[in-house]
């Protein structure tokens, strides 16, 4: 029998870690996918269409809701985010893993749709630490970084939606448990399958 891919999803506060922990899991895993979100926000220097986000307008975004091509959306600090539902559907009916990364609406509506994907929190050590990564990272100032900062206080408090938390204090030991956590359930999916 074949099986069909697991389904993993990275959630948690801007900042808090889920594009840098995402691309050392794609390395390490090089048959998983990663499905990149369609997005209206602008690009972030360094960005690239495609890659990180599909950048789409406001109308084609929109156009997309009613033609239902996003299994989920959110509209997150002003901008519109979704996945599409063509690629996630493929992708999982070919038995390959899929890696999204997305907020917490999006998560919610993924949960209802499928009840075993696997919902992983990304926590930061401390909100001051979080908050030394976002100036770091400088994408953000001012009021914009003190809305991530409030938001991620009301995302710490949904945590009981996601079956795993990974604290992402030091890189490399979040890296590996995360890899053990990924690869523990590839390991039961391929045996359960096969
Ligand atoms: P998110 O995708 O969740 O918004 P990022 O992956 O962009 O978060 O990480 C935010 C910033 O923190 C980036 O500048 C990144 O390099 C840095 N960062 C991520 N994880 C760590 C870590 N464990 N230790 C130190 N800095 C980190
Ligand atoms: P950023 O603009 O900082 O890359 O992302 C902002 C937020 O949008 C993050 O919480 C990220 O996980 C979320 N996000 C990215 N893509 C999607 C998506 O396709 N759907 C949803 N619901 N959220 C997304």
């Amino acid at each position: 029998m074949k099986r069909s891919g697991c389904l993993f999803i990275l959630s948690g506060p801007s900042g808090s870690g889920k594009t840098t922990l995402r691309q050392e899991i794609l390395k390490r895993f090089p048959n998983m996918v990663y499905s990149v979100s369609y997005t209206t926000r602008k690009p972030r220097e360094k960005e690239q269409s495609g890659r990180d986000y599909c950048f789409i307008t406001e109308v084609a975004f929109k156009t997309g809701i009613e033609s239902g091509e996003w299994i989920e959306w959110a509209q997150v600090y002003g901008n519109y985010y979704g996945t599409s539902a063509v690629f996630l559907d493929r992708e999982l009916s070919r038995g390959r893993d899929v890696l999204l990364d997305i907020d917490i609406q999006g998560t919610r509506q993924i949960l209802r749709k499928f009840k075993e994907c696997i919902p992983i929190f990304i926590m930061p050590p401390s909100l001051d630490v979080l908050r030394e990564r976002l100036e770091k990272r400088g994408s953000e100032i001012g009021a914009s970084l003190e809305r991530r900062l409030d938001d991620a206080r009301t995302e710490i408090t949904q945590i009981q939606m996601y079956r795993h938390v990974v604290i992402n204090d030091r890189l490399e030991e979040a890296v590996s448990e995360l890899t053990d956590l990924i690869q523990g359930y590839r390991t039961r999916c391929k045996n359960l399958c096969l």
